[in-house]
């Protein structure tokens, strides 16, 4: 016999003696649940199950009431129990089969329970019923229970981004905070380097004193852009710049912990000219971090290597080390806030775990990727940073003097014969070392007579002089050179001011050029190759 069943009927229609049934003999019922689920589920973790047992009886109390009553047409069933099971198994965690496999045992227990005490067999629409109920409690519960895991789950997503805003307020006030305390502290170190150290303590003292506050100063100023970009107050100042320029200015500020830690450093500087439109003083950071990362990973005595290219419309700046190396499934995750790899080899190295997230942030602002790239632990790393470039076409075509034609991207064409005479012995050593990365010979020397003497004696093409030497200052110096070796020694002066007082007198003395301090390797090329013409 076919049977037309139709749902709203089903459930509306009184079943009397099934549902009191069900109703009176609750207990009975559920203890047979109780023996019957830990024998079919053995192994179950039956989280749900104390609540479960807590909320039967009045499940299959209202059920058995609504089997019972005849259901006004349209009127739903009481699943208030069924609903409160669903919300109080989310505090006690539950597994979705788990639950399903309790509710199927509980309806063949109800159909083997009625069907032994009902002195009749149970009606074809009878069974439809019970199942129809069942089913309509199970959907109360698992709706009742997801709404509450939604609703609990958009509560801790608040949570935690409220707390994460907290916390990058706290990070950018406490930077901010430590950045002008700091500052004072550097600018102490300063003066106190100008003043001649009696006692060599005191001097190494003070070394060690500014080499430690200048990685302090340079972590909380990460910190600090950090929390500027993750409260969207960071500001690009994009400017059409060639990328060499960045990679020698990069270069120059690491040279003194490179050379510090005895790394061997190579530059292979872009064969043509590509420029990006980019906040340069931003890039230089990232290349710093970058060059300064490999540094820390790498073992003394290490090899590491700074490029670009042109691919496509990119350009591509690799910063490769022979270092620690960095494990694969550990790639993705170095580029993330306060991230360091675990391991006492990484750890013992310091750090906030700020620098990778601060380079991936300002290459992405700039619209272009960074990624990392080990074979492992041990193996070295080498990481690729992608950034638009211009099309030669749309640079602005340089004036004559800036065309230098790629003075620093490929070493000097003409080898020169300079010698440096800087008492700073950071910076003789710095602007040294990049001078022979152009493939210049340079010859130095920290004081001024020292300078007039190898001057003399191994007449250089070319004398970058500092002007603030002590004792034969750098004036004199220059023109005792320029009586002894007349017109065919190229004089430079380096200055920290550009006064044009100071420039007066440099001219008087004999000087060529003048350039200001930090040294602009670009400038200082196109010295050089104004030189041979
Ligand atoms: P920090 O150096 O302050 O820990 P970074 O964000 O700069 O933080 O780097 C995150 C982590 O990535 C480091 O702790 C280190 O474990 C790993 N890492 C970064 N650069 C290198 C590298 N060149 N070689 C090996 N591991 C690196």
């Amino acid at each position: 016999m076919i049977q037309n069943l139709n749902l709203r009927e089903l459930r509306s229609e009184p079943h009397v003696d099934v549902g009191l049934l069900i109703q009176r003999d609750a207990s009975i019922i559920i203890e047979r649940w109780l023996k019957r689920v830990v024998r079919e589920q053995p192994d179950a973790a039956r989280l749900h199950h104390q609540s479960l047992i807590d909320h039967l009886p009045s499940l299959l109390y209202t059920m058995g009431q609504s089997l019972a009553v005849q259901l006004e047409d349209d009127a739903a069933p009481d699943q208030a129990p069924a609903e409160r099971h669903g919300e109080h198994r989310w505090e006690t965690g539950w597994s979705l089969p788990e639950v399903v496999r309790d509710y199927q045992i509980l309806r063949l227990v109800i159909f083997e329970y009625l069907e032994e005490n009902l002195d009749r067999p149970l009606s074809f629409r009878e069974g439809r019923a019970i199942d129809l109920a069942l089913d309509e409690a199970i959907s109360a519960s698992v709706s009742a229970f997801s709404r509450q895991s939604v609703a609990e789950l958009r509560r801790q997503a608040e949570a935690l981004k409220e707390a994460d805003q907290h916390k990058t307020d706290f990070l950018a006030v406490l930077a901010h905070e430590l950045r002008n305390p700091l500052a004072s502290v550097v600018t102490s170190m300063e003066l106190l380097r100008l003043l001649d150290g009696q006692d060599p303590r005191i001097d190494q003292a003070r070394a060690i004193t500014e080499r430690q506050v200048k990685q302090m100063v340079r972590l909380v100023d990460d910190l600090l852009d950090l929390t500027r970009i993750a409260r969207g107050k960071l500001e690009l100042r994009r400017t059409v710049f060639m990328v060499g320029q960045a990679m020698t200015q990069a270069v120059q500020t690491v040279l003194p912990l490179m050379q510090a830690q005895g790394h061997q450093l190579t530059v292979d500087l872009p064969t043509e000219l590509i420029h990006v439109e980019a906040d340069e003083l931003r890039i230089v950071q990232v290349l710093v971090n970058l060059l300064n990362n490999a540094a820390k990973y790498t073992e003394r005595g290490g090899h590491i290597n700074v490029s670009a290219s042109r691919e496509g419309d990119e350009v591509v700046l690799r910063v490769r080390d022979d270092g620690i190396g960095i494990e694969g499934e550990k790639l993705a995750a170095i580029f993330t806030r306060f991230t360091q790899i675990d391991r006492s080899l990484h750890r013992s190295r310091g750090g906030l775990g700020v620098g990778l997230a601060l380079v991936r942030q300002l290459v992405e602002l700039h619209g272009g990727q960074v990624s990392a790239h080990s074979e492992g632990l041990g193996k070295g790393s080498e990481f690729v940073v992608r950034l638009p470039a211009l099309k030669p076409s749309s640079v602005p075509l340089p004036s004559p003097s800036a065309a230098a034609p790629a003075s620093t991207s490929t070493p000097a064409a003409t080898a020169r014969r300079i010698l440096l005479i800087e008492d700073n012995t950071d910076a003789c050593e710095t602007l040294s070392l990049l001078l022979r990365m152009l493939g210049h010979h340079v010859e130095s020397a920290t004081t001024g007579p020292e300078g007039v003497a190898r001057a003399v004696a191994s007449r250089p093409q070319i004398a970058l002089i500092d002007l603030g030497l002590p004792g034969l200052d750098g004036f004199e110096v220059a023109r005792q050179i320029r009586a002894a070796l007349g017109e065919a020694v190229l004089l430079v002066a380096l200055s920290g001011y550009t006064q044009e007082e100071d420039r007066r007198r440099a001219e008087e003395a004999g000087f060529d050029a003048h350039l200001p301090k930090p040294i602009e390797l670009e400038e200082l090329s196109r010295i050089l190759s104004d030189m041979s013409k």
